[in-house]
């Protein structure tokens, strides 16, 4: 069973308003085991509306309209709706009897136009609106042959949710199998979205029961696998077994398996296994200590650094040999390591990382071309540096650089 959910509503065409409802729709329907399998914004504008409308009844089992309910002229949801579906609004006598009871309550004249509102789709129920006056409209119905159920809901949030809650979840219960949603995201560091795919592509072959997107950027690929079964425990059952043998496939490339960040996973291991950490970085200019300090607790394990910029203060903080530095340049292997050493020595860290490169678009040579970086980890016995050359702007380079780098502590610590 497939839902469409259609955003109503101009305003959501333009830069300034984006269509919200839709996100807190989607899970009330995943919880209902239900996938959705369209969104669809559209402008105040009975033919467009009506054009999407006739698409989403054809192409989805539910069809969720949120929005374009009210009294003014460019509510248009009802008509539009009807006229896909090519049957009548029937104005609903009662209930505009009612409206004008709670205007009168108010000791308000109610204006004329508010009666649409009551202008109901034939078959359908009304929905009361707890928290506003456009009442939403629910409607079972066949369409060629096929089962259809379509809402029509308000677009203001707080009474779409309300109304969802008390009117349309319940209905749906009795009218859906009960199911649920599983997920999981495996995040890979370090590679290729291409590369993960390839590996990948086999092993998902065997779950065809598993939904699969792969999600690529800033130095790793993200794995979202989904699984809809009877009862929950199927449902992660299933996305555990692919979430397993893509573990297996990946091994330690691997760093996350329940949607953690990169430095929520290194802060972990460092707290884990009682570790200080330390760094000294040059091109990514504290992008590394300002990502693990966004981990709170990270205080227990993460000593600081220094952001040695210059060679003046690669040597100053960092305590690198000006001559170092003339033999063979800032951005080299040697700096790496002295820089990894040095801040580990002089924080008296357990791991130092050490941090050079050419973050462009100036500064690189034939030799040393923009992107090129070095990168070294060291716990004192054991000593990685890596150098590679990453492709893009100024914030790629030094994003993936950071990336390598708490990769390279995860893979120390392992
Ligand atoms: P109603 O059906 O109650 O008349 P409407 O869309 O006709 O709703 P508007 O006056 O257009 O009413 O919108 C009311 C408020 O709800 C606005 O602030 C609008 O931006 C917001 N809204 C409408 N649709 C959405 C949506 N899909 N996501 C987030 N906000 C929305
Ligand atoms: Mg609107």
């Amino acid at each position: 069973m497939i839902a469409e959910i259609i955003a109503v509503g101009s305003e959501m065409l333009t830069p300034y308003r984006q269509d919200t409802n839709s996100l807190y729709l989607t899970e009330r329907l995943n919880e209902s085991g239900i996938g959705v399998a369209f969104k669809t914004i559209v402008g105040d504008n009975l033919d467009h509306l009506t054009s999407a409308a006739r698409t989403a009844i054809q192409r989805a089992d539910i069809a969720v309209f949120m929005g374009g309910l009210g009294p003014t002229q460019d509510d248009l949801t009802r008509e539009a709706v009807a006229a896909a579906l090519g049957i009548e609004l029937k104005r609903d006598h009662n209930l505009v009897a009612e409206m004008y009871k709670r205007f009168a309550e108010r000791r308000i004249q109610m204006p004329e136009n508010n009666s649409q509102q009551a202008d109901i789709l034939q078959g359908a129920v009304v929905l009361p609106n707890a928290k506003g006056t456009a009442p939403g409209q629910w409607l079972e119905t066949v369409v060629d042959g096929k089962a259809r159920i379509i809402a029509l809901l308000p677009g203001p949030p707080h009474e779409l949710q309300a109304m969802w809650e008390s009117e349309c979840a319940p209905r749906l219960r009795e009218k859906v199998p009960p199911a649920a949603i599983a997920s999981r995201i495996l995040k890979v560091a370090m590679m290729g979205e291409s590369a993960v795919d390839q590996r990948a592509a086999p092993i998902y072959k065997k779950h065809p029961n598993v939904e699969t997107t792969v999600l690529a950027g800033q130095g790793q690929v993200e794995l979202h696998l989904r699984a809809t079964a009877p009862t929950r425990d199927e449902a992660q059952a299933a996305v555990d077994q692919l979430a397993g043998e893509l573990e297996d496939e990946f091994d330690d490339a691997v760093f996350s398996a329940q949607g953690e960040s990169l430095e929520e996973i290194v802060s972990y291991y460092l707290q884990m296994r009682n570790v200080k950490l330390a760094v000294a970085e040059s091109c990514t200019g504290g992008m590394i200590a300002e990502r693990i300090t966004t981990v709170p607790g990270s205080s227990r394990s993460f000593l600081g650094g220094a952001v040695v910029y210059s060679n003046q203060l690669k040597t100053l903080f960092a305590d690198i040999p000006p001559l170092m530095i003339e033999a063979h340049g800032a951005v080299s292997k040697e700096v790496a390591v002295a820089l990894a050493e040095n801040i580990r020595e002089l924080c008296n860290a357990d791991i130092g990382v050490g941090v050079t490169g050419i973050a462009g678009p100036g500064g690189g040579t034939e030799e040393k071309p923009v992107g090129l970086v070095y990168v070294a980890v060291t716990n004192g016995h054991k000593q990685d540096v890596v150098q590679r050359r990453f492709f893009g702007d100024r914030e790629r380079v030094r994003r993936w650089t950071s990336q390598l780098a708490l990769d390279m502590v995860r893979r120390m610590l392992m």
